[in-house]
């Protein structure tokens, strides 16, 4: 039997945690041109943001305009998780 130290194969990558939770991927709209392009819901120091991109504008991080705090954010997703329920 070969005893290798795999180890000694990989590169030494210094694996890090990411400084948010993300939540969804949704849809949003570019401030500058007004286009649709693609969002993440994270969420970091107990607060919601919006991170979007645009391929022309470059990046966006803003809090999310309806909820300051994850408890607000979890409060309307209880709201409208039981809104749907009615339906
Ligand atoms: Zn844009």
């Amino acid at each position: 039997m070969v005893n290798v130290n795999v180890s000694a194969l990989r590169p030494q990558a210094s694996k890090k945690d990411a400084d948010y939770v993300f939540y969804e991927l949704t849809r949003s709209i570019c401030p500058v041109c007004r286009r649709v392009i693609d969002a993440h819901v994270v969420i970091r120091d107990n607060k919601v943001y919006m991170r979007k991109r645009c391929s022309d504008h470059g990046p966006f991080r803003k809090k999310c305009a309806l909820c300051l705090s994850v408890g607000s954010f979890v409060r309307i997703l209880f709201y409208n998780h039981a809104q749907r329920c009615l339906l």
